[in-house]
């Protein structure tokens, strides 16, 4: 561990013992720690008044059983979680995610990095994440609806439009934020925006489908225009064939690049001629088929079971948007030993610590997942904001406003970097003017 500083290496002792078997967390932790070292030997006010204790501590952690019925008439039991991390600037905001991977520790990292992108954002929203172990792989529409009714009986006690609003994430689409939000009108008896990523005919907003793969690119343009680069001409890799995978693709073909690759939980897919986006948006959107299926009907094109092979594709610019710790160290020096010139997150915390350091080193250029996909919760901040005015943007306002929401984003992380000393370090950037919104709320409110 790079810690120097001895109290915030006693932090780090204490949050790995009070979390034990959340690795993840403690991950997420780390890196922001080591973030805040420049910061607290120029504002030792934030030690001397709690607040860095205090940020690493969840508001409150809510933990449930999901009992539902299958289609076979047998009772299912899952569990369900949803950890209000801190609501210093704004209502908790942050996806619910159905995995069978899920337990505390998972939803612990991912809320805990939501503080610092929603601060990000520039927007009034708090951090918080939730989910369950259920698997939406293979189950029946009635079946995921009787499962989103029973988790949503219960997380209908803990939010609201004003206190909590989540969104989807992992395996949580439009379909399923469409049965939970049916059962919260129907059991609070009111129309209001509790859920963001809701269809477009009951309150969603344009854009938000494509958000967080067009906000990536959107970020990466910017860390490459500002490195005199750009996406024209350039191979992209692009991990995941989710929502996030998606729309990165479309954007980043947009931009001028060629997506050569893309991938699932069982392997990857790679077309030398350019991944056919309608294709695999058939596969994965409509049909919710397996990525190597592709290949049936692009016989140039080469399916490899497995997924870290996709790390070892010549590319000049890859996108890992699948999950956590899915680049670890020997994959990002594939990737360096292929010339990549940048690497941005559209997953959370794709990259192990290892694997960062190596890019570092390296002079690849990187973003951060809390500062580069946060053009996802950043629009669901635009459509909370559409439903309280009762109001629609057009998707080009919608588009307009995320574009200029990832240029400063990136502009303040590179800002707040240089002004701590670590210049080009978009890392310590991110960390740092994420945290620094956060802590000022916290000093203003007291001791809570
Ligand atoms: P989806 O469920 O739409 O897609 C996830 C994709 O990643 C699928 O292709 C899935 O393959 C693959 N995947 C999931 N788990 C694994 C695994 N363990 N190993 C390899 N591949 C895996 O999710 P999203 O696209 O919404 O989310 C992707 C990432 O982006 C997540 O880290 C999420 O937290 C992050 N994110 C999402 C946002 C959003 O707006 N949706 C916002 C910000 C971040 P398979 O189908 O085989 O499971």
């Amino acid at each position: 561990m790079n810690l120097k500083n001895q109290y915030l290496i006693d932090l780090y002792d204490r949050v790995v013992k009070r979390n034990q078997g959340e690795p993840e967390f403690h991950q997420a932790v780390r890196e922001v720690l080591e973030s805040l070292e420049p910061v607290i030997e120029r504002h030792p006010e934030y030690i001397e008044r709690g607040v860095i204790d205090s940020i690493v501590e969840p508001e409150r952690i809510i933990k449930f059983r999901v009992p539902w019925v299958d289609d076979n008439g047998k009772v299912q039991i899952n569990r369900g979680f949803r950890i209000q991390f801190n609501s210093a600037i704004g209502p908790y905001k942050g996806g619910l995610r159905f995995h069978p991977s899920v337990y505390e520790g998972i939803i612990k990292f991912l809320g805990f990095e939501q503080i610092f992108k929603n601060s990000l954002t520039g927007l009034p929203i708090g951090g918080g994440k939730g989910g369950s172990d259920f698997d939406p792989k293979g189950k029946s529409d009635m079946e995921v609806m009787r499962f989103c009714q029973s988790f949503m009986t219960e997380l209908s006690k803990h939010i609201g439009a004003d206190t909590d609003v989540p969104a989807g994430d992992i395996g949580v689409g439009g379909r399923e934020i469409g049965f939970m939000y049916g059962q919260y009108k129907r059991l609070r008896n009111e129309f209001t925006g509790v859920l963001t990523g809701k269809g477009l005919t009951y309150g969603g907003s344009l854009a938000r489908t494509e958000a967080t793969g067009y906000g990536l690119c959107y970020f990466t343009d910017a860390m490459l225009k500002d490195n005199g680069k750009s996406f024209e001409g350039k191979t992209v890799v692009i991990s995941g064939s989710g929502n996030v995978a998606i729309y990165a693709t479309q954007k980043a073909t947009q931009l001028g690049g060629k997506v050569v690759a893309l991938s699932d939980s069982n392997g990857y897919i790679y077309d030398k001629n350019g991944i056919d986006l309608d294709c695999v948006k058939q596969l994965k959107e409509v049909e919710r088929k397996r990525i190597k299926e592709y290949v049936t009907t692009h016989p140039d094109a080469e399916y490899h079971e497995g997924c870290s092979g996709i790390w070892t594709i010549k590319c000049d610019i890859a996108l890992p948007c699948a999950t956590q710790n899915e680049i670890n160290e020997e994959s990002a020096k594939a990737l360096v030993a292929n010339g990549v010139e940048a690497v941005a997150e559209g997953a959370n915390m794709p990259s192990t610590p290892e694997a960062i350091e190596v890019f570092q080193s390296n002079g690849v250029l990187f973003g951060p997942a809390k500062a580069a996909n946060a053009g996802g919760v950043a629009t669901s901040a635009l459509e909370m904001s559409q439903n309280s005015m009762r109001y629609s943007w057009t998707f080009d306002e919608v588009d307009a406003k995320l574009k200029g929401i990832m240029e400063n984003i990136y502009a303040n992380a590179a800002a707040a970097a240089k002004e701590y000393g670590l210049e080009g370090n978009i890392v310590a950037g991110a960390n740092i003017a994420g945290f620094l919104k956060v802590a000022d709320a916290m000093l203003a409110h007291g001791v809570v």
